[in-house]
């Protein structure tokens, strides 16, 4: 059995107890970065055998990974933290054991831009998420403009060093609209900063930014909240 296991995405108390039972339940655990997972695992006392799965790995690790799981392991797929699969590895890995028939279960759980959204105050009816924007100049102007006649509320994952440009960039092709920078979310030095993309822009080229970061935007048309 594979088991997709959400991890915190800062605050280490953010796992569940399934996750937690799978963790200590498995024979392997496949994760992004293992000093980042032996952390986790430290902080929960929980020692096991650990293998690297990044984008990078190739179809040699994951058949590797599979055949584990043909010998009857049970398998643990964590990321650095979040949900694994989105804008995480694993997928290559999903899909091998879809068209292998081998058992597997998603466990819910912590996740960047779920977050991010619910507390964001933008309209929640629907939504579309983006993961991270072409960092190229051109090609992340094309597609921010592909989404300008969108209706709903857009998440995007983005770097603390783009973040200004991408702001900006936002400001140019949408207009003024409401949004959302939601930076280090669940740690310490949480923030979530609302207004136009022009304020936000203003207020994030004035310091060195630094943390995790989800960008929402509202979408076209819809009703302002904050001001
Ligand atoms: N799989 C993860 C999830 O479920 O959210 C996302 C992995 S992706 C490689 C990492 C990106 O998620 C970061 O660059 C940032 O945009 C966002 N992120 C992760 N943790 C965050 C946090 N605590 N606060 C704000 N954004 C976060």
């Amino acid at each position: 059995m594979l088991y997709i296991v959400p991890t915190p995405i800062g605050n280490l108390k953010d796992i569940t107890l399934r996750a937690l039972e799978a963790l200590k339940s498995a024979d392997l655990i496949v994760c992004e970065d293992t000093r980042q997972t032996q952390k986790l695992l430290k902080a929960y006392e929980i020692q096991k055998p650990l293998l690297s799965l990044h984008e990078h790995s190739g179809l040699g690790r994951v058949r590797e990974i599979t055949a584990h799981l043909s010998e009857g392991k049970s398998v643990a797929l964590v990321s650095d933290g979040g949900t694994p699969l989105v804008s995480d590895p694993g997928f290559e890995l999903l899909r091998e054991v879809i068209r292998g028939k081998i058992n597997f279960e998603v466990l819910p759980g912590p996740c960047a831009l779920i977050t991010a959204f619910a507390a964001s105050g933008l309209a929640t009816d629907t939504f579309s998420f983006y993961g991270f924007l072409p960092q190229r100049f051109a090609a992340r102007k094309k597609f921010l403009a592909s989404l300008e006649p969108r209706e709903e509320t857009l998440i995007f994952y983005e770097s603390p060093y783009r973040l200004r440009q991408t702001l900006e960039d936002m400001k140019t092709v949408f207009g003024e609209r409401e949004a959302v920078v939601a930076r280090e979310l669940t740690k310490k030095f949480e923030e979530i900063s609302r207004g136009y993309l022009s304020e936000l822009a203003a207020k994030f080229s004035s310091k060195k930014v630094r943390g995790e970061i989800v960008i929402l935007t509202a979408g076209k048309g819809r009703k302002e909240l904050f001001h």
